[in-house]
């Protein structure tokens, strides 16, 4: 009982629902409300993604060497407060792998509904609105299973929605989408709600944007502006109140200068073009401001863009602590937990003294560039999004995704043993490529015990 309590709790605070949450296990006599709060702070974390759904992901996807070692990392640490790295000692080279990476709530949920709405609909023609998620192993299993792309990842079309019929299924991906394409769908006669993967954390930022609308705040977000989920979070914000997209400090650092008006008004729309919202009047519309983020940026930055803002109304408004509100919005940061969990798990790894890091995930993945990020601010790191990137003991295809190329490195291994090797991946990517990279890596020395040996001393932990 105590456990569903804290489950539907959890759940239900995802979608902001507080009041249906706490009438509906009220009426279920389940938790007196007090007990309820107190156990949802106290065991959050760990129902939160522990408790929720297990999800039916093919099983091409996992890993039996890495369920090992998270089943047991879960086992060993429930409240998931430990961020060191779990160590696979093979001798000759040790692999430090984060305690937290690959899929994500979100991801699995993706991936589930759309691998059962394919063996559930043989006769019907589906569609993906666009990549489901940002991994090319995954989006290239659903193309050879006949589901088409209508957009690639910045919205252009592949297909017309011309050629859409009322008959097809349009399943929307887990970034979620605009609300003026689910209106072009809805009109064609396609329901979007039943195939609709869009995951519940970045409803929950849509949800954010909605609350501080209704108080009458700009909404400004921190996000890619041509990613798929900042586009759909834009639209969503700018269907309530006025939006704006920052894609960085730097961009922030431009928008305070309209808020105190060192630049000229007429300025911004050149400067922020394509990224705020129609009828966004400068003169007024940045006066109250609250700031939400893209789900997957780098928890820092968006605190220090938040921080930053914060600092230019009180200094522009002379604010004391109690007034701040008026031209603030306090919105918490709306990182979701696979990111939070992933970051700080890749800064619990970076903790370790290593030869180089490798990170494994889609090159268009926002989340898995931002743990490249901050391997390569410590050691050599190569982004990688399978084992074959890796092409002997010699070289290595990895990808720089500052000039967004592929680029060949030689002797990436060094010569003194044991060789220290840091990896993670992104909430995109499939534990069997970290295996993969984990066996090609290992392949290349004589080890002191096989993978399967490994994965044997995991099970039996
Ligand atoms: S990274 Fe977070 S927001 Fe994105 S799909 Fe995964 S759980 Fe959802």
């Amino acid at each position: 009982m105590y456990d569903l309590g804290c489950v539907m709790y959890d759940v239900f605070m995802i979608r902001e629902s507080f009041e249906l949450a706490t009438s509906i296990i009220r009426d279920m006599n389940l938790l007196s409300l007090i007990d309820l709060q107190k156990s949802y702070i106290t065991h959050r974390k760990s129902y939160i993604c522990d408790a929720m759904k297990t999800f039916n992901v093919p099983i091409i996807y996992r890993s039996p060497l890495v369920t090992a070692i998270k089943n047991n990392r879960k086992q060993q640490d429930k409240m998931k407060k430990d961020f060191t790295p779990t160590l696979l000692d093979f001798g000759t080279i040790q692999i430090y792998l984060a305690r937290h990476f690959g899929f994500c709530y979100g991801v699995e949920n993706a991936i589930e509904i759309s691998f059962r709405t394919i063996e559930e609909n043989p006769e019907k023609r589906i569609f993906l609105l666009s990549e489901m998620i940002h991994n090319p192993q995954v989006n290239a299993e659903l193309q050879s299973r006949g589901v088409k792309f209508l957009q690639d990842t910045y919205g252009k079309e592949l297909i017309s929605f011309n050629e859409l019929t009322a008959d097809d299924i349009v399943i929307i991906p887990a970034f979620g989408t605009t609300l003026e394409i689910e209106k072009k769908l809805n009109e064609i006669g396609i329901r979007t709600e039943k195939y609709n993967t869009t995951c519940p954390f970045v409803e929950k930022v849509w949800n954010r944007s909605e609350q501080i609308a209704k108080k009458n705040y700009t909404v400004v977000v921190h996000g890619k502006p041509k990613h798929e989920e900042t586009r759909a979070t834009f639209s969503h914000a700018a269907h309530n109140t006025p939006t704006v997209v920052v894609n960085d400090m730097r961009e922030a650092i431009e928008l305070s200068k309209f808020i105190t008006g060192e630049n000229p008004s007429s300025a911004f729309y050149e400067s922020f073009k394509n990224q705020y919202s129609e009828g966004f009047d400068v003169s007024k519309d940045l006066e109250r401001i609250g700031v939400v983020n893209q789900t997957t940026m780098l928890a820092s930055d968006t605190q220090a863009i938040a921080d930053f803002l914060k600092q230019t109304m009180v200094q522009k408004y002379n604010l004391v602590e109690a007034d701040i509100e008026n031209h603030f919005a306090d919105t918490r940061d709306t990182l979701c937990y696979a990111t939070n969990d992933n970051q700080s798990a890749a800064m619990g790894l970076l903790e370790t003294k290593a030869d180089f890091a490798i990170v494994i995930g889609g090159y268009n993945s926002s989340n898995t560039s931002h743990l490249v990020e901050l391997c390569e601010e410590k050691l050599p790191t190569y982004f990688i999004n399978s084992e074959e990137k890796i092409l002997s003991s010699n070289e290595i295809l990895h990808f720089n995704f500052h000039t967004k190329q592929e680029l060949l490195t030689t002797n990436y291994l060094p010569s003194q043993k044991p060789i220290k090797v840091l990896i993670t991946s992104g909430a995109s990517c499939p534990d069997a490529l970290v295996e993969g990279v984990i066996r090609k890596l290992t392949g290349f020395f004589s080890i002191d015990k096989s993978v399967e040996e490994m994965i044997e001393e995991f099970r039996k932990l």
